[in-house]
């Protein structure tokens, strides 16, 4: 069966440590979504190594100060979720008080803070608007880097 999570186009990479990689979600419905993969194919967190473990804490925390560093969320939920995908990510949702906008578009939260509705709508941007998005991320993660 081919995993979607171990094919060559994640989807845009912001950021990559050598056990883990950070991908912004196609579906922006809540702004700066994005999730960690493991680059390999297990199946079950309790699979993960000690090694990945570490890592996946250092890369925790720079996804959320890149997060932080661009939007400003007031909160953030990280979730294994794996319904879909089996292969083991880790969701990283910025969560937001009063809406955002960027490149002329509004990104509301109209659920905070409780839990949004599921199923949420999906939000796809237009593939420019989604790639400079994607470059406004990995402009934070290099200057986050720098600092
Ligand atoms: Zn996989």
């Amino acid at each position: 069966m081919s995993c979607r999570l171990c094919a060559p186009d994640l989807g845009p990479i912001l950021s990559e440590s050598r056990l883990w990689q950070l991908v912004l979600n196609r579906n922006q419905n809540l702004l700066g979504k994005c999730f960690l993969v493991v680059r390999r194919h297990i199946e079950t967190v309790p699979d993960l190594t000690p090694d990945e473990w570490n890592d996946l804490h250092l890369q925790i925390a720079r996804s959320t100060n890149m997060l932080l560093d661009a939007f400003q969320p007031d909160h953030f939920n990280y979730a294994f979720l794996q319904n879909q995908d089996r292969h083991v990510h880790l969701h990283i949702i910025p969560r937001y008080s009063n809406p955002r906008t960027f490149n002329s578009f509004v990104f509301a939260d109209p659920d905070y803070p409780g839990h949004y509705s599921v199923p949420a709508a999906a939000r796809i941007l237009p593939d420019d608007v989604f790639q400079e998005l994607a470059d406004t991320f990995r402009q934070s993660i290099n200057r986050l880097s720098f600092s």
